[in-house]
């Protein structure tokens, strides 16, 4: 192991599907360890108890393995800054917040939800951008002891200055100067005594001796609160990156809303992982026509981190299809060809499970393609007319689709029974049957009204194909009710 190169990590938050905006990150920044000679960690930010899974930890490796990307130290593979969870790494923290009180640089803060509502409140009819005001940043060392020892519940805030401005070099932004009062006393440990993201990310970045940092520039309005962290306690600030984020062709941020986000949508379809990191890496490099078609390895030759944009990088899916339809035909060997479809078949158990739904349902194993198929299928094209033998006017059709659609999104764990209880939830919600609310779905899911079993065809095609069939079906079905 080389300690003397850069180290650069990835440090994703389970909230979610894992998204190609954390592949991208998380690329770059492997193609910066590979070409530096430096090492590429993994650490995972679960200090949102309340919205991190286990299943989505699970997800966000298995997207990270799918892609190819290796990591010399993380949660599955160890290393000796471990853990390389947050939240076994919960002891580990408090000991940098009592730091923090004791030099004066942070305070106990007990104000109530309620009352920091109020405030907001204030302020937003106010016209001004919420920030805590400071009500418990001068209380008496007695009176916090005292209110500790009455139980009462507190957090610990950073102080911030109060002139001046956070000047710091960002590898992407160039000087950046961000004025102190425009800047939160931010919350580092919760009254549960978990470390917010903040706190945790900097001590963390500390402890794994973190060199770089190169993240999202979501983060670059977070770089005062850090830098003021790692000044308070006497630690080497980072180099700073901020990458521009991902755009859709209209420029618009990134969201599953325009375009699929989700990696395992890409890996359901086909998609070759080679491919999209092919995709993804021609952001960070300059080339000229005709010579796109690159591995990993030519990739990181070709990797300039010191010539990044700020332009945002534009996700096109017909280049990225025109890429993939490259590996395919030029890169892969009629064997790997082979295996790799036979592989993406089976991901998920998609095949076996398949198999095992269409048992009862056929006569002949020919019925198998045009009854199953569905599952591995990258569009099923439905048509106004796959919706017409309906019961439901469209403008039933689409009530339910577009109801289905918003409450799936609330779903935490996505399996046959959660998808079972929330249509039924839906059904009452639109108080009709069961009955009545499944067809729609089967014709969008599958393109036909006679298939497989729908909850266990939702649970095998996963969240993000399931949102994206939606998505397309809600559109035909809007079509036909103007012509109702
Ligand atoms: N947990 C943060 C995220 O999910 C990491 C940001 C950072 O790299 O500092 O984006």
């Amino acid at each position: 192991m080389s300690t003397s190169g850069p180290r650069v990590r990835i440090a994703p938050s389970p909230t979610g599907e894992p998204h190609v905006g954390t592949v991208y990150i998380a690329l770059f920044n492997y193609l910066f360890a590979k070409k530096m000679g430096g090492e590429f960690i993994l650490r995972i930010e679960d200090t949102d108890a309340t919205r991190s899974t286990p299943e989505f930890e699970q997800k966000v490796l298995d997207a990270l393995k799918w892609t190819g990307l290796t990591w010399a130290e993380g949660p599955d593979v160890g290393g000796p800054h471990g853990p390389y969870r947050q939240s076994d790494r919960k002891a580990m923290y408090q000991p940098y917040g009592q730091e923090l009180l004791d030099k004066g640089h942070a305070f106990r803060c007990f104000c109530t939800p309620e009352r920091l509502e109020q405030m907001r409140e204030a302020q937003r009819a106010a016209g001004k951008p919420p920030k805590y005001d400071g009500h418990c940043l001068n209380l008496k060392a007695e009176e916090v002891t005292a209110r500790m020892e009455a139980g009462e519940a507190s957090v610990i805030r950073m102080k911030i200055p109060t002139e001046g401005s956070c000047d710091f070099h960002d590898g992407v932004y160039g000087d950046v100067s961000i004025p102190w009062d425009s800047v939160d006393m931010q919350v580092l440990i919760k009254g549960d005594g978990m470390p917010t993201y903040h706190m945790a990310n900097v001590i963390d970045d500390h402890l794994m001796k973190i060199t770089h940092v190169a993240r999202g520039e979501e983060w670059l309005a977070s770089v005062p609160k850090h830098i003021l962290l790692y000044r308070y306690f006497g630690w080497q600030e980072p180099v700073w990156m901020h990458l521009s984020l991902m755009r859709n062709a209209d420029k618009s941020k990134l969201s599953k809303r325009k375009n699929p986000t989700s990696i395992s949508y890409y890996s359901a379809l086909g998609y070759l992982p080679e491919a999209l990191m092919n995709f993804l890496g021609l952001f960070f490099i300059q080339i000229a026509e005709g010579e796109e078609l690159l591995s990993m390895d030519e990739l990181a030759d070709k990797f300039d981190p010191d010539n990044l944009s700020k332009a945002g990088a534009i996700f096109d899916v017909q280049k990225l299809d025109w890429l993939n339809g490259r590996w395919i035909r030029e890169k892969l060997t009629p064997e790997q060809f082979i295996a790799r479809t036979l592989e993406w078949a089976s991901e998920n158990e998609r095949l076996t499970e398949g198999l095992k739904l269409s048992q009862s349902r056929i006569s002949k194993l020919g019925e198998l393609p045009q009854l199953a198929g569905f599952l591995l299928s990258n569009d099923v094209g439905v048509t106004p007319a796959s919706f017409s033998g309906l019961k439901t006017t469209p403008g039933e059709t689409l009530e339910i689709i577009n109801t289905v659609q918003a409450d799936l999104e609330k779903l935490v764990e996505w399996n046959v029974e959660a998808i079972d209880q929330e249509l039924r939830a839906v059904a009452d919600k639109l108080g009709k049957k069961l009955r009545v609310v499944t067809p729609p779905l089967f014709v969008a899911m599958s393109g036909s009204s006679r298939s497989l079993p729908l909850f266990d065809s939702m649970a095998l095609l996963g969240r993000s194909v399931v949102r994206q069939r939606l998505k397309i079906a809600a559109t035909v079905v809007a079509s036909m009710v103007g012509s109702e």
